[in-house]
């Protein structure tokens, strides 16, 4: 719960603050980015919600906090917001929320699927979010894009009994149990409308998921930069090999996609031609560095 005695002093006076136990996720500032913004390594309110649709990202912004950072002054109803989580993306793609601080506050997603539902990487074991997952069908797989963003991996397969799947190069003693192990770096693919890539680099066993030829869930390999309104990968983030990482950029420039959807960082949509030509701009980019 956040502290108003421990508050940032950058933010503007209101009801919405954020206090000093920010890790900096820049959940909140992609969540609600007409009242969080960065200032010098951590987020703050710059401008109070003005209409019933800020409040309501503030309010989705104050849930989805890792570290509960994020307080109000006044009694909120978060009734909307708990309704509203997982939040649509598009067709069947659903935004987790609820991050937890066992991944630095990674983003999560669900895919609703006939043939069972997949929970992208691992939010927090929220009971609001459990009970809303069980209403939308469950979840039959997990697909987990690296080992940083495992985080309650563990609860959620023993209440929803879903099988787990991780690339063995990042396996770890926490993830030792996964039920389906990728290898090597070819793509491939453990359910039959579901491609994954291995793309090597910010860990040895990352991986991207690939549904409908225009999802593609990232993990911490690729996202957007809305100041440069360009796709970005982390070099300072990148914990394995960068020449890795390069190498796996090209693979994926291959294939067509619209959506990036990263732990990380920001989403993008673009029509898959403009995807093409800004993964193309990426990888010269990243080669330069
Ligand atoms: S979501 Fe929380 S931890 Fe992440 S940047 Fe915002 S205040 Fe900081």
């Amino acid at each position: 719960m956040a502290s108003f005695r421990k508050r940032h002093p950058a933010n503007v006076p209101g009801v919405f603050f954020v206090d000093r136990t920010c890790i900096d996720c820049g959940a909140c500032e992609w969540l609600a980015p007409e009242t969080f913004a960065d200032l010098n390594g951590l987020s703050r309110v710059t401008r109070q919600p003005a209409n019933e649709k800020e409040h309501l990202r503030a309010i989705i912004s104050l849930l989805s906090c890792p570290v509960g950072a994020i307080g109000s002054r006044s009694t909120q109803d978060f009734s909307l917001a708990v309704k509203n989580l997982p939040e649509q993306i598009d067709d069947d793609v659903l935004y987790c929320g609820y991050h937890s601080s066992k991944s630095y506050g990674a983003a999560s997603y669900l895919i609703v699927r006939p043939q069972g539902n997949i929970l992208v990487d691992s939010p927090r074991f929220a009971k609001p979010l459990v009970k809303r997952i069980e209403e939308l069908g469950g979840i039959a797989w997990m697909f987990l894009t690296h080992k940083d963003d495992v985080a309650e991996h563990e609860r959620f397969h023993r209440h929803f009994g879903c099988r787990r799947i991780l690339h063995e190069a990042d396996l770890t003693e926490d993830t030792c149990n996964v039920e389906i192990l990728l290898k090597g770096d070819a793509l491939q693919s453990p359910l039959p409308d579901v491609r994954i890539v291995p793309v090597s680099g910010h860990t040895a066993g990352s991986c991207c998921l690939l549904w409908k030829d225009t999802f593609l869930f990232t993990g911490d390999h690729l996202s957007w930069d809305p100041k440069k309104q360009a796709l970005t990968a982390a070099r300072a983030t990148c914990w394995y090999d960068w020449s890795e990482q390069i190498r796996s950029m090209k693979r994926l420039s291959g294939l067509r996609f619209e959506w990036v959807l990263p732990g990380h960082g920001v989403r993008c949509h673009l029509p898959s031609f403009h995807m093409a030509q800004e993964m193309e701009k990426l990888t010269d980019h990243m080669a330069s560095l």
